[in-house]
Formats: C-alpha cells, sequence, structure tokens
C-alpha cells in the first residue's frame, strides 16, 4: 500500500493531472481529477426521487414518491439510478471518453459513483452495457458503456457480457423528441440468445438517462428473453430541476 502511493506521488510529479472540465494543473491530485470549484459544480442525484426509475425531483418536492410514468407502470426496468445529473461538467467528461477516447476521465467517474445511488441496485447475476451497432464499434473503437461498466462495477467484472446486441444503426437521442426518440431505438435491440439471460437479473450500464427511451427498449427486449429483473445504472440523468 505504502509503495503505491508513492508511485503514485512519484507519477503525479511526472505527469502532472489537470482538470478534467477547466484543465487546470491539479496542487493537490487525489482520486479525482477536478479542480475545487468543478467538482462543486457536480449535482449528486438525492432524495427526494422516484424510487422506482431513480428521476430526482426538487426539494419542495417533499419525500421520495413514485413520478408519474412510474406511477402507471410505464417502464420495462424495475429499477433506475444514476450518479449525477447531466450538466456541463459531466457533459464535457463523457465527451472526451467518447469522442476522445481519453480514458482519463473513468478513475474519476469511478471514484464519484461509489457513494452514490447505484450503491441501491442490487446486485446482479449478468452485467450488460448498452450496446453500439457494430458500425459503429468498429469507428469508435470501444464502447463508452463497456468501460464504464468495467469501472462502475470493478469487483464484478466477470460478470460483465454482451448478450444484448444492436440490430441496426441508430440516430443520437440527444436532441430528438419524445416521438422520435422512440421510433429511432423502437426494436433496435436483441438477444441472440435468451438462454443466456432467461431467470436472471441483469443490470444494464449507460452513459446517459435522457428519457429512458435507450435503457426501456433495452429492458423489454431482455424481459422479452426471460430475464428476471433488469435495473438500470447510468453515469447520469437528464433532469429539468
Ligand atoms: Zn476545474
Ligand atoms: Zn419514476
Amino acid at each position: 500500500m505504502m509503495l503505491k502511493k508513492l508511485l503514485q506521488a512519484a507519477a503525479d510529479i511526472i505527469f502532472p493531472r489537470h482538470c478534467l472540465n477547466c484543465a487546470i494543473l491539479l496542487e493537490r491530485p487525489g482520486a479525482i481529477d477536478l479542480c475545487p470549484a468543478c467538482l462543486a459544480r457536480l449535482l449528486f442525484i438525492g432524495a427526494p426521487f422516484c424510487p422506482v426509475c431513480g428521476l430526482m425531483y426538487p426539494k419542495s418536492a417533499g419525500d421520495s414518491h413514485p413520478c408519474t410514468v412510474c406511477g402507471h407502470g410505464k417502464y420495462a426496468f424495475d429499477r433506475a439510478r444514476a450518479v449525477f445529473a447531466y450538466n456541463k461538467v459531466v457533459a464535457k467528461m463523457i465527451h472526451s471518453l467518447k469522442f476522445s477516447g481519453k480514458r482519463t476521465g473513468l478513475r474519476t467517474m469511478a471514484a464519484l459513483a461509489e457513494h452514490s445511488l447505484l450503491t441501491q441496485l442490487s446486485c446482479p447475476d449478468i452485467i450488460i452495457p448498452v450496446p453500439l451497432h457494430p458500425k459503429k464499434l468498429r469507428g469508435r473503437g470501444f464502447n463508452q458503456s463497456q468501460l464504464l461498466a468495467s469501472v462502475l462495477f470493478a469487483d464484478q467484472g466477470h460478470k460483465i457480457q454482451s448478450y444484448l446486441i444492436r440490430t441496426r444503426p441508430t440516430r443520437p437521442q440527444l436532441g430528438l423528441r419524445g416521438v422520435e426518440r422512440r421510433q429511432n431505438v423502437a426494436g433496435a435491440f436483441a438477444v441472440p440468445e435468451p438462454d443466456m439471460v432467461r431467470g436472471r437479473s441483469v443490470c444494464l450500464v449507460d452513459d446517459v438517462f435522457t428519457t429512458g427511451t435507450t435503457v426501456n427498449e433495452c429492458a423489454k427486449s431482455l424481459k422479452k428473453s426471460g430475464a428476471a429483473r433488469v435495473e438500470v445504472a447510468t453515469l447520469a440523468r437528464v433532469i429539468d430541476l
């Protein structure tokens, strides 16, 4: 342990660490590569929230209670939780991971998730990252949800499986309207070997929960294939407070 700390201290001198958001040099680097000002801008999801889908309410909403969507039992997944609300700081972290392949943010994301609401999710039999279409995967070279899953569930890495596939290319959900979102991903996922998920509990992992359309479509496909339970873990969630 001592040696690990020494090596880290040496690495910090040789490779100075910068804030993932504003790029300022970090004076006291730790597990989180964000300066105090940028860290303070993160909004962690907490009570009051919907116990089913994890939607956070303003403090004035009182106690945690089901949202209107969950009140009608509209989601195919059983429970969803996110680490923090989607904002500019989070967007930048995700963007640098997704589009410039910078994996430096992964350690920070994992550290931030450690005490988040993700800890409320049940221990799954299988962890499935939301898949990319093979064409997109070839272009990007990696699936950001797969990377996220490997750091958010570092101690359960052996459970990460690609039993879910994207059968056709889809457009990014961000920027599409309600109906367009649903049409965009409708029937876009499949489980080629249903035996692998039948009767098992699954945790789906994605970077952002926008309106839940994508993970819901994934959950539908998994449930249709016999999955006993589907929960969703995302790094961020779009919230209108
Ligand atoms: Zn900063
Ligand atoms: Zn809800």
